[in-house]
């Protein structure tokens, strides 16, 4: 990678496709964010290959104290940064001078508007001459081009750069009043990046939450009518009934899942021995850990941070996440334990997670009632398998989560953002898990695999393909 033709290409791509010009003094801020943009291109001195990610960003116009650090790390570059500064500057003024600097944008429009005057046949009224002679500061004709390309792009990138606001109020937050939040078109994210980093902060916006799967009726009866009463029934075997695992699925504003899910089985113990980690089901998409309820513990969240947020995102990120006191901890979002990336945790209130939380209004209930579906037809059909078997239960997280992560979801996990009000952008219409897995299957419906006469489970949110539970689950039908 050679930051010389990178900086060339940029040179080209202002000039003749952004008009991007300057009508007035630079000032500290656009200082910065040449600086910025100056270090991103020299880090490409040092790699050998380049991928561009999709990223929504959150601004933040008005900061907490909470933020007082990322304030001081986005304004600090204000003194140092000069010589290098000065140097994009000088470079800058060059270009510009030969191209529409000087001009105010009213000034532009007013002569495009005179130039381009046309009379009753459709032919311009007025020779270039006419406009000189009316227009001294215009020097040549190609000025006429380059202003009236100068304005379509203004307007564009007014069009472009509409910005929607969520309001953080909901959220309970003491300080941040007030986040802007941009929606990025993949074409616009590079430049707009940049203007990310001006004194704004930009970074993936996430969710993450923990949710309880537990044991349906008819699995549990048989497990809590021994002997329970005689034993009192103590705390902890009442959970150990009725709580069988935890997951903890991350999505993104954007629509995605974030990372791999977390999957927490529960073990007498609270851990698993060799023998069984050996014969363990051990997807691409599950981290799997344990514990003595099945449920997550403190530790367990810094397990699920190092293993499933970080591997996962870029240098920043917000997360929103519920008030479970495991997770409040602010120590687990140091840059330092965070192999330096920057994490602003958001904490919904207590008591008000169950629609203030994108996971809570909508994503869970899908993932639960698919899970759901898959377990009353092994129940239904009486299909002699242990569904909460350590390894089904990973399988079943495993296919779930690779289920949701279909193209095909992203609009209803952007719909999970809507519901709770942090997005202003309407998603629907959008195919929930119902109508895209589990569609009514009409009686002639055979599935797809070659053979098989199987009555049909779920139509595959990949590739549409109807299959059979053996051929879903046991055969375990995943997509990469
Ligand atoms: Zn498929
Ligand atoms: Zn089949």
């Amino acid at each position: 990678m050679n930051p010389a033709n990178i900086v060339d290409c940029l040179c080209d791509l202002v000039k003749n496709n952004l008009s991007l010009h300057s009508t007035s003094d630079i000032s500290s801020k656009e200082r910065e964010i040449a600086q910025h943009l100056c270090e991103t291109i020299v880090t490409f001195n040092k790699c050998k290959r380049v991928e561009y990610e999709e990223e929504t960003t959150l601004d933040l116009y008005e900061m907490s104290n909470d933020y007082e650090s990322e304030v001081d790390d986005t304004t600090s570059h204000d003194d140092d940064s000069s010589e290098a500064d000065d140097e994009l500057e000088s470079e800058e003024k060059e270009r510009e001078g030969c191209n529409v600097k000087g001009y105010s944008l009213e000034y532009m429009k007013e002569v495009v508007a005179y130039a381009d005057a046309k009379d009753s046949s459709g032919k311009r009224r007025r020779s270039w001459k006419t406009v000189h002679h009316k227009y001294k500061k215009v020097p040549d004709q190609a000025y006429i081009s380059r202003f009236r390309n100068y304005i379509e792009q203004q307007g564009a990138r007014e069009k472009s750069l509409m910005v929607h606001d969520i309001d953080i109020k909901r959220w309970g937050l003491k300080a941040a009043k007030e986040i802007k939040l941009d929606e990025f078109s993949a074409s616009d994210r590079w430049l707009r990046n940049f203007k990310g980093r001006h004194g704004i902060v930009s970074r993936r916006i996430l969710n993450t939450d923990q949710v309880g799967i537990e044991k349906e009726a008819h699995s549990t009866r048989t497990l809590s009518f021994g002997g329970e009463k005689k034993t009192f029934g103590t705390v902890a075997s009442k959970n150990a009934s009725t709580h069988s695992y935890t997951v903890q699925p991350t999505i993104s504003l954007d629509g995605k899942q974030v990372g791999p899910i977390l999957l927490c089985l529960q073990e007498p113990k609270g851990k698993l021995g060799e023998g069984v980690k050996n014969k363990l089901f051990k997807p691409s998409n599950v981290v799997i850990t344990c514990s003595a309820s099945g449920k997550l513990t403190s530790s367990l969240v810094a397990y699920w941070r190092d293993n499933c947020l970080l591997p996962s995102i870029g240098g920043k990120c917000l997360l929103l996440s519920d008030s479970w006191s495991a997770q409040n901890d602010m120590s687990l979002y140091d840059k330092a334990n965070c192999q330096n990336k920057h994490i602003t945790r958001i904490q919904t209130p207590q008591k008000t997670t169950s629609d203030l939380q994108p996971l809570d209004v909508y994503y869970n209930r899908q993932m639960k009632n698919f899970i759901k579906r898959i377990y009353n037809r092994v129940a239904l059909d009486e299909i002699p398998i242990h569904m909460y078997e350590r390894n089904n239960i990973i399988k079943i997280v495993s296919l779930v989560h690779n289920q949701l992560s279909a193209p095909i979801f992203r609009q209803m996990i952007r719909y999970s953002w809507y519901a709770s009000g942090l997005s202003k952008t309407d998603p629907t219409p959008f195919f929930n898990i119902n109508e895209v897995c589990f569609p009514p299957i009409t009686s002639h419906e055979e599935c797809s695999v070659d053979n098989c006469d199987d009555a049909v489970l779920i139509t595959c949110a990949f590739c549409s393909e109807k299959f059979c539970f053996h051929d879903f689950f046991v055969n375990y039908h995943f997509h990469d």
